[in-house]
């Protein structure tokens, strides 16, 4: 630096000092908007082959803790290449507009996450594309299938019951008729479920939830196979998709004990879900991990575990039950996303969520999400916050 005036030394002092040493663990986090080159030739070079290959050349085309990231989860996934999106949602509705045309048909199933549902029915409509609902297990799906259906979106275990449906069929029945199959995986979290292993095209999650792990930190992810990678990418790339180093850094660091977290998860989910079956006051527990859900077979076939996730209806069957059930609780958080280390607990009116099934009979299911505590003393606390004894509430139609 030979120029000293001090606007000049705050901009240029700092900058270049690396230390002489070992390698950190950790990928450095590396905040940048700003990438600078050696020579106009060299920018120009790096800008013509951007598109293709992933290289740094300014923050909202990538940064370098979000492709360490990157890398992470595109080996959980299996996948061609993995994009970052700032939240779950956003990935999959900039997956949808990346991948769809004015004219297409989308056809979605009825177990999917409730904003997905909103997305549709707000916001289709505005770039021409025509969706459909189908049964959560697939039963109607090729019945629904036009020739202009280009996607087919599912999730799989359903949002709040866990349906379950047979990906493998279903992208047999997809493939041949030029269908891509997009799938959410934010409930297998990319161990427990490989959907791009099972023939989907695009497996997207939510990594606000168990990658991340601590309830800090919002991001989305979608992995897809080469052959729609760079739809994907251009997309993205026009629309100014980027995340923060910071976010991804924490996702990072959540990431490596999601294996650990996710089998204490299951064992306490498993615990408690057995707990609540046996209870009085508890008409169904909704967990595919337990033997008698609908899709306990499939979920065997094509999945290695469970998570924290379960949710139950009670036999009594009103609402407002349901509601002070949730509010005597002392051990679970009231709040909405689940994934995290802690216990939460929210209450779902399943026939604003689902519109090919009927749940008007039985709308209420509470949905938990079992977190790292003593399982023991989750059961008392769900023990002190049920009814205790169903017969006594007076308002049981069993
Ligand atoms: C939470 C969730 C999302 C959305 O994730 P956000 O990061 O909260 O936007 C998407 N899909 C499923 C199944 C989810 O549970």
């Amino acid at each position: 630096m030979t120029d000293k005036t001090l606007l000049t030394r705050l901009v240029h002092g700092g900058r270049h000092n690396p230390p002489d040493g070992g390698t950190p663990v950790n990928p450095p986090l590396v905040r940048m908007s700003t990438v600078l080159f050696d020579s106009v030739a060299h920018m120009q070079d790096i800008r013509a082959r951007r598109g293709s290959e992933r290289l740094l050349s300014y923050g909202a085309r990538g940064n370098v803790t979000g492709f360490a990231l990157e890398d992470l989860i595109t080996e959980l996934e299996g996948g061609y290449r993995t994009r970052l999106f700032p939240t779950g949602l956003a990935a999959i509705t900039q997956m949808f507009i990346a991948l769809l045309e004015p004219g297409d048909h989308l056809l979605i199933a009825d177990s999917v996450y409730e904003p997905v549902r909103h997305f549709a029915r707000h916001f289709f409509d505005k770039f021409g594309i025509h969706y459909d609902f189908f049964a959560a297990d697939g039963h109607d799906l090729e019945e629904k299938i036009l020739p202009s259906t280009r996607m087919i979106y599912l999730e799989c275990p359903g949002s709040i019951v866990y349906e379950l449906c047979d990906l493998p069929k279903i992208a047999a029945i997809a493939r041949p008729r030029d269908i891509l199959v997009a799938t959410d995986n934010t409930w297998g979290a990319g161990v427990l479920y490989r959907p791009l292993a099972l023939g989907a095209d695009i497996s997207v999650s939510a990594a606000t939830k168990y990658l991340g792990g601590h309830a800090d930190v919002m991001m989305g992810a979608a992995t897809c196979t080469e052959a729609v990678w760079s739809r994907l990418a251009a997309s993205c790339d026009a629309m100014g998709v980027a995340v923060s180093p910071d976010d991804s850094w924490l996702v990072l660091r959540g990431a490596r004990t999601l294996a650990a977290r996710l089998q204490m998860h299951q064992e306490h989910a498993l615990q408690v879900g057995r707990w609540l079956q046996g209870h009085d006051a508890v008409e169904t527990v909704f967990c595919p991990a337990l033997p008698d859900h609908p899709g306990h077979g499939l979920w065997r076939r094509d999945f290695s575990g469970t998570n924290g996730l379960l949710s139950l209806s009670l036999k009594d069957r009103s609402q407002q039950t349901a509601a002070d059930v949730v509010d005597r609780l002392r051990l679970f958080g009231i709040g909405a996303s689940w994934g995290g280390f802690e216990s939460l607990a929210t209450l779902s009116n399943m026939t604003t969520i689902r519109s090919v099934t009927d749940w008007s009979e039985r709308p209420t299911v509470i949905r938990l999400h079992i977190g790292l505590e003593d399982p023991v003393s989750l059961i008392a606390d769900l023990a002190q916050a049920l009814p205790a004894n169903a017969r006594e509430t007076g308002t049981n139609k069993d």
